[in-house]
């Protein structure tokens, strides 16, 4: 039996399903797919993160006397070639947003294709209401869940040892360059292995309720990118927090924040068209004015915490989670533009973007969503940077013009702008404005639902 090992979002040789599964002669691939390369900037810097990936599975699998085709290309060339191979089928993991929904089933049609649930720790089918419908509300979906997270240690793929490599061309290696990307420069964290994240995240879980909204702080795992593009699958994830020692209540939280990731695929896979429409159907009266949006992209809105945040996310790629909470409740409510931009533009850019969670948690942020946040509560960007970088050391690092500005004047409105030493943006709107504006709006909304 001859199969194709297709990996895609699941760059590990260790529980994999594919290598778990796969019976006989193999042949492992990767495809750089134009389809998706082609629409991205050439300095993207999740092509670099990718790139190394790649070359680092390339190497794990022949350790293990396997190897990995590489192919730059579109799904559909690729198998269409390989077609008249003789193989029997193709082995892979889901994968539920709009393309990947909508390859895969090209895919299907030239060559069978069979799927694992190996990039999530649950399949959306597996967890139902009793009248067998979808839940809407993560903690009901989440307690009928408990015997997943319960439990001590989730099972993991062991690789068939005995896979006999096809044999083909492997030294195909295309360069970064010559598929028009420039090499970057990646966050420090992202030049450590996931083993090493989690060895290091082992020695602060214990504080990571407490510390893991002050984004100074450094207090969360930073695994988000290793899970997205499969590094560590989430089981393995789950079984090394279990194994620490470290107080149950944050090994629990920390599992929880886990299963919001299995919620958000959950609630993607059940209500595909949240990918693009509010989910609860309301019909916002969203601002169109394109300069409020781009003052926002910026990082020109003239509230310190905001701009300080999407200027960082400009340079890296990565937002703390609490500080992607207050520019999304700051875009959508404050700025009452579309969370659909807002999105969009994190998805240009964020190195663990992946389309169920970004989707979900922009949906979250809204109030259009599955247990979003209600409408009415609508957070003040200058009450939280108070509170979660009481010094403004995060801004300040940020927005070095800033840097002699006492703490206290970044921490109100307008205190920036009024020192007339500093030219500073001024801000779009004020804050208690925009936040009856957007309360009556979402109100208005509420009430005519369809
Ligand atoms: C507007 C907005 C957009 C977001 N977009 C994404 C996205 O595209 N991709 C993404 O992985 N996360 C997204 N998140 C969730 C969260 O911000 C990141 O998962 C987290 O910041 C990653 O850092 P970490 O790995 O150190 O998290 P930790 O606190 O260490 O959490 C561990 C893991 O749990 C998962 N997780 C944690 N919080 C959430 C959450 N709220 N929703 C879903 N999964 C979660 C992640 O996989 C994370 O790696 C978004 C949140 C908001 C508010």
């Amino acid at each position: 039996m001859k199969q194709i090992l297709w990996f895609r979002r699941d760059l590990r040789i260790t529980d994999s399903a594919i290598l778990h599964f796969a019976k006989d002669e193999v042949l492992p691939i990767f495809i750089f797919d134009k389809n998706i390369l082609n629409l991205l900037s050439n300095d993207d810097k999740r092509v670099t993160f990718i790139y190394k990936s790649v070359l680092k599975l390339k190497h794990e699998l022949k350790e293990i006397g396997l190897d990995l085709a590489i192919f730059y290309s579109t799904p559909k060339e690729v198998f269409s070639k390989l077609k008249i191979e003789g193989f029997e089928n193709i082995l892979c993991s889901v994968d539920f947003d709009e393309y990947a929904k909508k390859r895969d089933e090209e895919i299907s049609g030239i060559m069978p294709m069979q799927t694992f649930t190996d990039s999530f720790i649950t399949h959306p089918n597996d967890c139902l209401k009793a009248d067998k419908t979808p839940y809407k509300v993560f903690t009901p979906y989440y307690n009928n869940l408990e015997f997943i997270w319960n439990s001590y240690r989730l099972e993991e793929f062991k690789t068939n040892e005995n896979l006999k490599l096809i044999s083909f061309d492997y030294e195909f290696i295309p360069t970064l360059n010559e598929m028009g990307f420039e090499l970057q420069k990646l966050p420090d964290f992202l030049q450590k292995s996931a083993d090493k994240l989690l060895e290091e995240f082992g020695q602060k879980i214990d504080n990571y309720k407490i510390d893991r909204d002050f984004f100074d702080k450094n207090a969360t795992s930073n695994l988000a990118v290793y899970l997205r593009f499969g590094l560590i699958s989430p089981r393995q994830a789950f079984n090394k927090i279990k194994e620490l020692k470290a107080r149950n209540e944050n090994k629990e939280f920390f599992i929880r924040e886990l299963f919001w990731r299995e919620f958000y695929n959950y609630i993607l896979f059940h209500f595909p068209k949240s990918e693009f429409q509010n989910l609860n159907k309301i019909k916002v009266n969203w601002n169109e004015d394109e300069s409020v949006f781009q003052k926002w992209c910026e990082g020109n809105t003239g509230v310190p915490i905001i701009d300080a945040s999407m200027r960082y996310f400009n340079q890296t790629g990565t937002m703390h989670n609490r500080l992607r909470m207050i520019v999304s409740s700051y875009l959508t409510k404050n700025l009452l533009v579309d969370w659909k931009k807002g999105e969009r533009y994190f998805a240009s850019k964020l190195l663990d973007y992946e389309a169920s969670s970004n989707v979900g948690s922009w949906q979250w942020a809204a109030s259009t969503g599955a247990d979003s946040v209600p409408y009415f509560r609508i957070f003040n960007p200058y009450l939280q940077s108070a509170k979660f970088d009481k010094e403004a050391i995060f801004i300040k690092s940020v927005i070095p013009e800033l840097k002699d500005v006492p703490a206290k004047q970044i921490h109100s409105e307008n205190g920036v702008q009024s020192n007339i030493f500093l030219d500073y943006p001024t801000q779009i709107v004020s804050i208690e404005f925009s936040r009856k504006r957007a309360i009556e709006e979402f109100k208005r909304a509420n009430n005519e639902k369809y």
